[in-house]
């Protein structure tokens, strides 16, 4: 076994004035949503040039209410890669809708756009992409097709939040974007999602769809008119998202520093294929970094290198398996070899660390543990 110190492939980073922030908040007495929400929706509609923002309690649940505010549900088809987390499938099949999936490019895993557009029937309302680290789906194509077709758009960018498309960040343009803070992800709320949206209406139709379907009446009663959910975030979670959101930039640097060393070190062979290679001031974020395994060259599993890894104290994950493929995703039409791309990303692709508690020196000893492995499993 290892000696060294376990390296996960994920970790938030939370300095001492957010923690101290948090403590506050618990003796301030208001714990669930109060002011601290409304300071970080403020702070994220800054974010996003303006736009109204609302925080939810996951991305998940950000995702379900997007498909509830645009009308998604029974005899309707949204368009999605089958290269995503299960969250998109769940949220689809949990409004009543129908998922159609289409495949994506084995380098930046983006959603295919002809794909796309040849996925399109009278019954399609929605397209959710997800946006990859490194390189974003390609907005301008992607709004040009969902306004030649009349439908609507939920990006999907748990991912992503920093990233740039020429210039502007994700969520200041498009229609509906939904962010992740889980403590995977770029920034964290410990639990906690927020959703872009287009006008003040549409923010106040989400503030019922998060909270019970409630809307106050003039006589200080209370009505429901359609059913809500409760996705409330709390005053302690809004608190630690204010304190990440003002370090965002910071992360984002070390985070694009380590994945420069990634690129700079990771020589394996045989060759793995490796993420879009970063240009400078190409606005791209970098929450993880995925490489693919080249298995038909190895006498070792995917499962193999992982646990050798595991072995030298480094951790591992898998993003993601084929959402098609999945129990619940068989059921909407695909099978084995329908979505090839996505299929030998689910089987070859392997996360390696990548965090902003992480040093290059970590990166070293990645890259060095990994090209050891390979170098031993060369068929
Ligand atoms: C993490 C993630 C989600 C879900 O985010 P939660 O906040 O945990 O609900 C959705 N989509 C993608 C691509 C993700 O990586």
């Amino acid at each position: 076994m290892s000696t060294d110190r376990y390296l996960k492939f994920a970790a938030p980073v939370l300095d001492e004035a957010t923690i101290a922030g948090v403590a506050d908040v618990l003796r301030s007495g208001q714990l669930t949503s109060g002011p601290w929400v409304r300071r970080f929706e403020d702070a994220l509609s800054a974010f996003c040039d303006g736009r109204p923002v609302r925080v939810l309690t996951s991305a998940t649940a950000a995702i379900e209410v997007a498909l509830q505010l645009a009308g998604i549900g029974p005899g309707d088809e949204v368009i999605t890669p089958a290269q995503s987390f299960f969250t998109v499938l769940n949220m689809i099949v949990k409004v009543g809708a129908t998922p159609v999936f289409v495949d994506c490019d084995l380098v930046t895993r983006n959603l295919d756009l002809r794909q796309v557009e040849a996925a399109i029937t009278p019954k399609t309302k929605a397209i959710m992409p997800t946006h990859w680290p490194g390189s974003l789906v390609d907005l301008d194509a992607l709004y040009a097709l969902a306004r030649r077709h009349g439908i609507r758009v939920i990006e999907d960018a748990a991912l992503v939040i920093g990233s740039r498309w020429k210039g502007r960040r994700v969520g200041a343009i498009g229609d509906l974007v939904s962010f992740s803070f889980h403590p995977n992800k770029n920034m964290t709320s410990v639990e906690g999602g927020a959703l872009v949206l287009n006008s003040d209406d549409e923010a106040k139709r989400v503030e019922a769809l998060r909270f019970h379907g409630i809307t106050h009446l003039p006589d200080r009663t209370r009505d429901v008119a359609f059913p809500g959910g409760k996705f409330n975030l709390a005053d302690v979670f809004a608190r630690i998202g204010c304190g990440q959101l003002e370090q965002l930039p910071d992360f984002l640097a070390i985070r694009r520093a380590l994945v420069d060393r990634y690129f700079e070190r990771f020589a394996t062979d045989p060759a793995c294929v490796l993420p879009p290679h970063p240009q400078s001031d190409d606005g791209q974020s970098w929450n993880m970094f995925s490489v693919l395994l080249p298995l038909a060259r190895l006498t070792i599993t995917r499962r193999q290198f992982r646990d050798a890894l595991e072995a030298r104290a480094i951790g591992t994950g898998v993003s993601y398996e084929a959402l098609h493929l999945c129990t619940l995703g068989r059921r909407y039409g695909h099978g084995d070899g329908s979505l090839p791309v996505t299929e030998r990303i689910a089987r070859e692709t392997v996360t390696l660390p990548l965090h902003a508690a992480m040093t290059v020196a970590d990166v070293d000893r990645v890259c060095a543990a990994a090209a050891e492995i390979l170098a031993a499993a060369r068929r």
